[in-house]
């Protein structure tokens, strides 16, 4: 446990219960915080009865991060000062995700690019004048930025970029003493993560080749967004802090033997 009560947050990206944003947002809240949520207007039903009964939700309010108006709107109606943002965002259209790139037009690519990369330029840019001294920003991304998943797509490019405006934005706003990371996060089965092709297959693929030998879960994503939220990770930013039972530093898979018999083993 850490002491964050007095601390606020607000969270973009809650779609259902099983998104990583409601688990950091409810890790936020075990430990203190208190927390105010954007959510997408098509959500409302879900969001709705998620967050009844829950005092330490300060508001829930509705925000397209791709209309500027919205974005603005929203920040218009939070008042005081935040300590925390959560950027949990990400989409790419069905017909960019079903077709290799070379099939995807440019109006996928930038729809893709606006939601899961700018967006985060946006809200960092409209929430600066409401972030204190010491505020920390994090993103999610995931390793098809910096290597080829197959099925990841034009998501793939547009994780590239967000991981690379982290770094941008990092150097941008720490003089005013905010930080921005990102946390690469494994594989976890939710709304998102359904849209990409054979996402069972790599779920099975992490928990045979990982080091640990396991797959993660949407609380080991909370526990790490714990550190780069808090004052525990007060000098780190621009980093991309992986949270994937190693995976990540796979060059040859363990199991050589198991997929063409002989091999190195482990
Ligand atoms: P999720 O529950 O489906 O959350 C994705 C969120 O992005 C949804 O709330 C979605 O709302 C929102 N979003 C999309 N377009 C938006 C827009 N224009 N304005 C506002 N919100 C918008 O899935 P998740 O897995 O928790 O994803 C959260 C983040 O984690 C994403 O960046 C994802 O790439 C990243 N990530 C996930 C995994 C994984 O395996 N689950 C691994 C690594 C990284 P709509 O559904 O309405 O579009």
């Amino acid at each position: 446990m850490m002491d964050l009560s007095g601390k606020r947050a607000l969270v973009f990206g809650v779609a259902s219960e099983d998104s990583l944003a409601w688990s950091i947002a409810t890790s936020l809240a075990q430990n203190g915080a208190k927390v105010t949520l954007a959510y997408q207007k098509r959500f409302r039903s879900r969001v709705t009865p998620l967050v009844q009964g829950k005092p330490w939700i300060e508001a829930t309010l509705e925000c397209d991060v791709t209309v500027e108006d919205e974005v603005k709107q929203f920040f218009a109606k939070t008042t005081g000062k935040y300590d925390m943002l959560v950027h949990a965002i990400a989409f790419a259209p069905a017909s960019a995700l079903e077709k290799n790139i070379l099939h995807t037009n440019a109006e996928d690519f930038a729809a893709t690019m606006n939601v899961s990369a700018y967006s985060l330029v946006r809200l960092v840019s409209n929430a600066l004048p409401h972030l204190g001294r010491g505020a920390s920003v994090i993103t999610l991304t995931y390793l098809g930025g910096v290597k080829h998943v197959p099925g990841y797509r034009v998501m793939g490019t547009a994780k590239a970029a967000l991981e690379q405006l982290v770094r941008e934005l990092a150097a941008t706003v720490g003089p005013a003493g905010v930080r921005v990371n990102a946390i690469s996060a494994g594989p976890v089965k939710t709304l998102a993560a359904s849209g990409v092709p054979g996402f069972d297959k790599i779920l099975a693929w992490m928990e045979s080749t990982s080091p640990l030998r396991r797959n993660i879960t949407a609380q080991d994503v909370a526990n790490a967004a714990l550190y780069l939220l808090s004052d525990l990770s007060s000098n780190v930013t621009g980093q991309t802090l992986y949270v994937d039972a190693g995976y990540s530093i796979v060059g040859v898979p363990p199991n050589l033997d198991r997929l063409f018999g002989e091999g190195p083993g482990a």
